[in-house]
This record gives C-alpha cells, structure tokens and sequence, in this order.
C-alpha cells in the first residue's frame, strides 16, 4: 500500500504522486466511501489516498480526513456539491491598488470565502510601483486594515524586481490557491518563482464563465519541488459563499471578535441596540470599508446562501 496525493483529476481518472515523487493513474475502488458532505466527486485534487499498484495502474482504496476543501454547488438548483480541492494551505489573493483597481468589497469577498473555507488568507499588493500619491495612500490605508485584522499583506513589483523572493518564499512547500482580477500581475508573479510553467493564469479568473474545465477537470501545479498552485477559480467569493445568512459575521474576524459583547445574542449587527460592532464603527476601530462590505453581502439578493 503506498500514500499519496492526488494532483490531477479528469473524469474518474487520477493523477496520485507518492511521498517519494513517482506519478501513477489510478482509478477508485468500486466501492469507496467517503464521509462528509455529499458530493458529485468522491476524490479531489489534493486528496491524502492510499493505494495499491497492479502493472503500474492505482487503485484508490482510502481517502485521508479532510483538513479543508473547496466547494461549489453542482449546479444552481442542486443540493450535491462538487468539491474543487482539498487540503490546501493558503488562498493568496493578488491585488492592485491601480491598473487596475481591486476594490474593497472583491477583496473582502474573498476573505469571507477563505474564513468559511477555513484556508489561510494572504493579501499580495502587487504593481505597487504604481502607488504614488493619492495611490500610496490608498495603499497605506489598505494595508493598516488588513494587518490590524491579522492578514498577512505583502507588496510586490515586478517592474522594481520588488519581494519577489519574499514571494517565492510564501508559496515555498505549501499547497497554495492564487486568483486575482484579470490584469493585476498572477501570471507575471508566477513566472517570476516558475519561468518554465506554461498555464495561462488568466484562466484562473476568467474561465469559470465557460464552465467548462471545473466539473470534471482540476490539477495542481508543482512550481518547485513541493510547492504547488491550484488553478481553480472556486475561491474568487462571488456567489460561492455557503453558511447560513447569520453566521456571515463569522468570517469577518474583527466582527466576530466584537460580536460577544453585543446585548443580543442574535444580534446582526445591523440595527440592533446595544450593538457593540456599530460601536466599534463609531469609532474607527472597525473599518468603514470592512463593514460596508458586510452589509453589501448580507443583503446581496444574489448570494447564495445554505438553505
Ligand atoms: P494577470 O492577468 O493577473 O495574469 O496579469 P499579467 O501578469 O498578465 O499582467 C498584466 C500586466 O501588468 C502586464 O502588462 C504586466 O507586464 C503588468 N505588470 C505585472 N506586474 C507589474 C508590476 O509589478 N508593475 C507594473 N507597473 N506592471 C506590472
Ligand atoms: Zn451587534
């Protein structure tokens, strides 16, 4: 029996790699079960299996317990589930506080995504080169925000040749997703840890229009020796949030960090007295930007929430 990791999925074949780097096909057993939440897909990309080899062909006869996963619904009506990754060790989102601009309810979005996903979060502020001026400021203010609630934020350029290197090293052994709008540098920054990887990263944004790859086709990228990217967009946030309307606050930390001293319990800290995060509003220790871009998704008639 051999342990592995799953890299690659298309239809019922998979891509296992072994602890010791050898890539074999495999197939699953007839009769696998696997516990958690019902979904179109019993294995995902980056999946903890243990298989048996017969002439080179795998057979997946157990999967590990999940740390994490992605998921999206299998279709809008549905109550299935089709599971993009599992097992991943950070979200890193690329931003640009210019050409173009990434805004503050994209970005948040984003992190509510993370948080419910449980993935780490980190903010890469790319092209910031650009930040002169009023642009620098925005940057500045960006940057206290996140950092205050606890993200981890780095900046980048690639035309100053600026932390490449820093982000090298965040990606290095990790198993990491990366998005971003189109434009804001994904492809350059990769190419700069892995000049020879040869995806297109726009697609990481983009092709979730078409629909095409997502419901049967993922992989993971080895950019170096045990660091992988996952080209999905499943984690971009928008209309992929699944939790109940009243635990929304959960994902936003320094919400939820507040909400205990609410009077109510059930306080949606919208328009309840004694609500203790309209407090913190008041006074600058939430920010403006984080709690509007609350009250946009609680009453986003198009999020799509558990029901
Ligand atoms: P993607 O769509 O997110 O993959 O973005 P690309 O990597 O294709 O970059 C979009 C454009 O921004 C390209 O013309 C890059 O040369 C440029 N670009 C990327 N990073 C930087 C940066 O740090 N500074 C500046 N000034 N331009 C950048
Ligand atoms: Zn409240």
């Amino acid at each position: 029996m051999i342990q592995g990791t799953v890299i690659k999925a298309a239809g019922n074949l998979y891509s296992v790699r072994s602890e010791n780097g050898i890539i074999s096909d495999c197939h699953i057993k007839g009769n696998l079960r696997v516990k958690g939440i019902r979904s179109t897909n019993p294995v995902t990309i980056g999946d903890k299996v243990t298989y048996i080899l017969n002439n080179k062909i795998g057979t997946i006869l157990k999967i590990e317990d999940r740390r994490n996963y992605i998921v999206r619904r299998a279709s809008n009506l549905s109550k299935l589930y089709h599971i993009i990754a599992s097992n991943i060790d950070q979200a890193i989102l690329i931003i640009t506080i210019t050409q173009p601009e990434t805004n503050t309810d994209f970005i948040d979005r984003y992190l509510v995504a993370a948080e419910s996903f449980r993935i780490p979060a980190i903010l890469v502020f790319n092209k910031i080169d650009l930040c002169l001026g009023e642009f620098q400021k925005k940057y500045d203010d960006l940057l206290a925000i996140y950092t205050k609630i606890g993200y981890l934020c780095i900046a980048t350029s690639i035309k100053d040749n600026l932390n490449l290197d820093l982000f090298e090293g965040l990606l290095k052994n990790k198993i990491s997703v990366i998005n971003g709008n189109s434009g804001v540098g994904k492809s350059s920054l990769i190419k700069s840890v892995c000049p020879e990887l040869n995806i297109k990263i726009g697609s990481i944004s983009e092709y979730h229009h078409k629909g095409v790859h997502t419901t049967s086709y993922s992989e993971m990228y080895e950019i170096n020796p045990n660091s992988y990217i996952i080209d999905t967009p499943g984690i971009r946030g928008f209309g992929l949030i699944d939790f109940y309307k009243e635990e929304l606050y959960h994902y936003f930390p320094e919400i939820f960090k507040i909400s205990s001293e609410c009077k109510f319990y059930n306080c949606t800290h919208i328009h309840e007295p004694g609500c203790m995060v309209i407090e913190a509003l008041r006074n600058n220790i939430i920010a403006a930007s984080r709690y509007f871009s609350y009250m946009n998704i609680f009453n986003d008639k198009g999020q799509k929430y558990r029901y």
